[in-house]
């Protein structure tokens, strides 16, 4: 399983299928990805091989600037089916996750209490629907994150896109590895080895366990569990893989 992000005026949907191809080793049974550009969301799943959403997206093009989530699941929680396959949609957000969110069930439970309706099975997509809760009464995007990373239990890496903040990718790493990388392009990747990374970014850090933050074209904003701000600790990847 694995996870890729980017943000970009490249080929956002080739960087994410070339990353995304990059991690099939890791193993998987579906994979998806979500794209935000021009405000608009475009989101194709699949089950299978690569090759499948490959076909699916063979019409989609991204010319312009783009922020973009991508996915390849090894399923714990719901059966390996197109609409278990990341990334989860909310009203205004995508979700893609790795690992298992221990809480889910409680969480699920008084979100529907509350009249939300779930299309999955999976445990992630409360992710998608806590944050959307939070967001009503939060002061920022971000605040609506940093509080749902709060609530969650388990082992998870984590990207979120949501619709009113075009330029932004949020993250959170707890037990599944993860990474961001820049280069002079303002592009900034994501992804769950450095392997995608390599030829595209001159700087990586790898996140520790609990930090979670927001990425943007201009900025790489990291926190601790303890919510405190800490400085990229970047180091250069090998040119050639
Ligand atoms: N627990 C999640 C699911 O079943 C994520 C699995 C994964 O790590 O790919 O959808």
């Amino acid at each position: 399983c694995g996870i890729v992000g980017y943000i970009g005026k490249n080929n956002t949907k080739e960087i994410l299928l070339d990353g995304l191809r990059e991690l099939e080793y890791r193993g998987y049974d579906s994979a998806g990805i979500a794209v935000l550009s021009d405000g608009e969301f475009n989101n194709f799943k699949a089950v299978g091989k690569l090759v499948n959403l490959e076909e699916k997206t063979k019409d989609f093009k991204t010319e312009h600037f783009a922020v973009g989530i991508g996915h390849t699941r090894w399923a714990t929680h719901g059966k390996p089916t197109e609409l278990n396959a990341h990334p989860h949609l909310g009203e205004c957000s995508y979700v893609v996750h790795n690992g298992i969110i221990e809480n889910y069930a409680e969480l699920k439970k008084e979100l529907e209490a509350e009249g939300v309706n779930f299309l999955s099975q999976t445990d992630t997509e409360v992710i998608v629907h806590q944050f959307e809760k939070n967001l009503k009464t939060a002061s920022s995007e971000f605040e609506a994150f940093e509080t749902t990373i709060s609530q969650l239990q388990g082992a998870y890496a984590i990207l979120l896109v949501t619709k009113s903040k075009e330029d932004t990718i949020f993250f959170a790493k707890l037990g599944s590895p993860m990474l961001v990388g820049k280069n002079k392009d303002h592009e900034k990747y994501f992804a769950s080895s450095d392997t995608p990374l390599i030829g595209h970014c001159d700087d990586v850090n790898y996140f520790d366990d609990g930090d979670y933050g927001y990425v943007t074209p201009d900025e790489i904003k990291i926190f601790n569990k303890n919510k405190e701000e800490k400085q990229p600790h970047f180091t250069k990847l090998p040119t050639n893989k």
